[in-house]
């Protein structure tokens, strides 16, 4: 039997209409506008796409698109000065620093100085502290994505065996706390991880967040199991996922595809964090 395959960016969607929704309520209500500043440092073109991504996701979410670019030279006090203005002004509800950064500047030290109720991208200590903590917060992305498609399939996760491969502090190890909250019994692999297969097969949930073309074949997957691809990986035939995607469907109950999967979730959260963030900070 062929696993369903789950529509990332019909999911997105609608957590996007929805949050466009709850915008127009928040401004009639509150007659505050939330606004997301996005920061970009130089001229990465990878990054320069994903902050003009996520500025357009904002023009159609009713949010204000507080935008900043500064040249790649940049110097670390005017960005810290940048940083430390965004976080007192009252107009930014959320701060956005893309990464990564060029090479002179320390983008997880930068990100740490981004006001912890603004940090719509849930990076910063005390936002990982919250999240361990199981506290109100804003919640890194990707993660919270890979958790809104779950639901959005009905995908039972109270008691469920879920394995993440994959331990990054931006998707791996911020799953486990939004797993472990809604009860599941969660197993995290990493490269050390002995018979990788073996484990993954234990599964109800597979997380593949590696970066790795294809790593996980039918062999690492239980028959009826969900399994989401975080991977990205460019490869000669183009993008793929850590799941051989074909293999795969022949075995799992559920999969998401690359593209199409949880990529478009992680936008659709983002514009999610930042309403949330204009709620916290009311
Ligand atoms: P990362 O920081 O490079 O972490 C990769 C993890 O995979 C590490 O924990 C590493 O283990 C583990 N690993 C590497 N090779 C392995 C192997 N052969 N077997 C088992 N584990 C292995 O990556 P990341 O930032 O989490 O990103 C992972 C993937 O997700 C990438 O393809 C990235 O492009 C994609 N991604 C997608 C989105 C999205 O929006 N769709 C967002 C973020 C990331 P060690 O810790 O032992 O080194």
């Amino acid at each position: 039997m062929s696993a369903t395959i789950i529509d990332g960016r019909a999911v997105a969607a609608k957590v996007r209409a929805q949050v466009a929704l709850d915008v127009a309520a928040f401004v009639a209500e509150t007659g505050v506008t939330p606004g997301l500043a996005t920061v970009l440092v130089g001229e990465d073109p990878a990054s320069a796409v994903y902050v003009s991504m996520k500025r357009r996701a904002c023009a159609e979410a009713g949010i204000a698109d507080l935008h900043r670019h500064l040249p790649a030279d940049v110097p670390e006090a005017e960005l810290i000065e940048l940083l430390t203005e965004l976080n007192a002004d009252p107009a930014v509800s959320g701060i956005l620093l893309q990464l990564p950064v060029p090479d002179h500047l320390d983008g997880a030290t930068l990100t740490g100085l981004i006001s912890p109720d603004k940090d719509v991208d849930g990076l910063t200590p005390i936002s990982v502290g919250r999240l361990v903590r199981g506290t109100p917060g804003l919640r890194p992305c990707t993660p919270a994505g890979v958790v809104e498609l779950l639901d959005a399939h009905d995908v039972p996760l109270e008691g469920a065996e879920a394995v993440i491969v994959g331990r990054s502090d931006l998707v791996g190890k911020p799953l486990v706390h939004l797993l472990l909250q809604r009860n599941a019994t969660v197993t995290i692999c990493h490269s050390r991880t002995r018979d990788l297969s073996a484990v993954a097969r234990r599964a109800d949930v597979l997380v593949a967040a590696v970066g790795v073309p294809r790593l996980l074949g039918a062999d690492a997957v239980k028959p009826g199991a969900t399994v989401i691809d975080v991977g990205v990986n460019r490869t000669d035939e183009g993008l793929v996922g850590d799941v051989d995607f074909d293999a795969v469907r022949e075995v799992a109950g559920l999969l998401t595809p690359v593209p199409g999967g949880v990529g478009p979730m992680t936008i659709a959260m983002l514009m999610r964090n930042t309403l949330t963030a204009a709620t916290l900070q009311r």
